[in-house]
């Protein structure tokens, strides 16, 4: 028999319940965490109230606060969301040392000793009394199944999927909704007639092998219920990075530099403090129409100096980014991490 033996736990409007759990006011009402109405940025999370107006993540704050002018709009505490979510993870850890987060809200666990729903009851349980909020849960047999559980009784919700109830409710889901199947691929499939998992499970097999390999074995796989991608304990971070949404959109390329100077500083600091360094630097924009870019170089020696950084940070955006709209986010990300105890990376250039 196949085991129930992953979890998946995402938190229930993560940003906005934590505000409205710390402010009495905010309880009931509509809120938005991120920007303000008149400013620009995006919605990070809304509340459940809000959701009702239509608001949701990534909208812009301005059309949020068209959809609903008595949003509260709340800034950004990432500090707190952080803290909150180490206290999730100590949860975790009073079941299992098997965890692998995704994002500050949202980890895979894995319980081998077969009592997955019952630990998933009581994680739920236990982040309601200590931390007086709730997390939707999912329980499978895998990854992308448990993942699927939780999003299925929001909020608060705990599903069980077994392997005879994955195989009667795939077929029928949107093809959307399988795991890597963005916009542009839902598009490809569209276009040659497949709109819902069972539609791609009749597809002539031959054909989607042929013409898109692995990924239409990897598809195909999914659209089975099957998942061989194990829980992986994270060691160590991969990335890190800063970005910001520009006060108003510019091809100011002084104003443009002097951001990838700050966020240089920054990075190069936690980088130092952690004694890691990085082979790669990516500048991330988005233009003015919501188009966003990313462009790497690699260094041929690993680096944490916030001087290198910002050369090579600059010398992208001047010579690789195209200026002929104007810029609305700048970001920049190291990643390739060296760490202080590792073996040095052998370098090819
Ligand atoms: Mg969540």
């Amino acid at each position: 028999m196949t085991k129930l033996k992953v979890i998946h736990v995402d938190m229930d409007a993560f940003y906005a319940s934590i505000e409205q759990r710390d402010h009495a006011q905010y309880r009931n009402r509509p809120i938005v965490v991120g920007g303000n109405p008149n400013g620009r940025g995006v919605v990070s999370t809304a509340s459940y109230e809000a959701r009702k107006f239509g608001i949701h993540s990534a909208m812009p704050c301005r059309k949020a606060a068209e959809l609903c002018p008595e949003a509260i709009f709340l800034p950004v505490d990432m500090d707190k969301y952080k803290e909150v979510s180490r206290e999730i993870h100590s949860i975790f850890r009073a079941y299992t040392e098997i965890i692998e987060p995704i994002s500050i809200d949202e980890a895979f666990l894995e319980i081998d000793n077969g009592e997955a729903i019952e630990i998933g009851k009581r994680i739920k349980e236990d982040i309601c009394k200590n931390l007086r909020l709730t997390a939707s849960v999912g329980v499978s047999y895998n990854k992308f199944i448990a993942k699927m559980a939780s999003d299925m009784q929001k909020p608060d919700g705990l599903t069980v999927i077994t392997p005879d109830q994955a195989r009667r409710i795939l077929p029928q889901l949107p093809i959307r909704k399988i795991w890597g199947v963005g916009e542009k691929t839902e598009k490809e499939l569209n276009d040659i007639g497949i709109f819902t998992v069972n539609d791609l499970l009749q597809y002539d097999r031959e054909f989607l092998l042929k013409n898109w390999g692995r990924r239409a074995h990897e598809l195909l796989q999914l659209c089975q219920g099957i998942d061989e991608s194990k829980v992986q304990i994270e060691q160590e971070i991969k990335s890190m990075g800063e970005e910001t949404t520009l006060q108003e959109d510019t091809n100011d390329i002084c104003m443009l530099r002097k951001y990838l100077k700050e966020f240089s500083t920054a990075i190069g600091k936690r980088m130092s403090k952690l004694g890691i360094k990085c082979y790669t630097v990516t500048v991330k924009i988005k233009f003015t129409d919501f188009k966003t870019i990313t462009r790497s170089t690699t260094l041929s020696r690993s680096t944490s100096s916030a001087l290198r950084i910002y050369q090579y940070s600059s010398h992208i955006l001047v010579h690789r980014v195209p200026m002929n709209k104007p810029i609305r986010l700048i970001g920049l990300q190291v990643s390739n991490l060296v760490y202080p105890d590792e073996p040095v990376q052998i370098s090819f250039l």
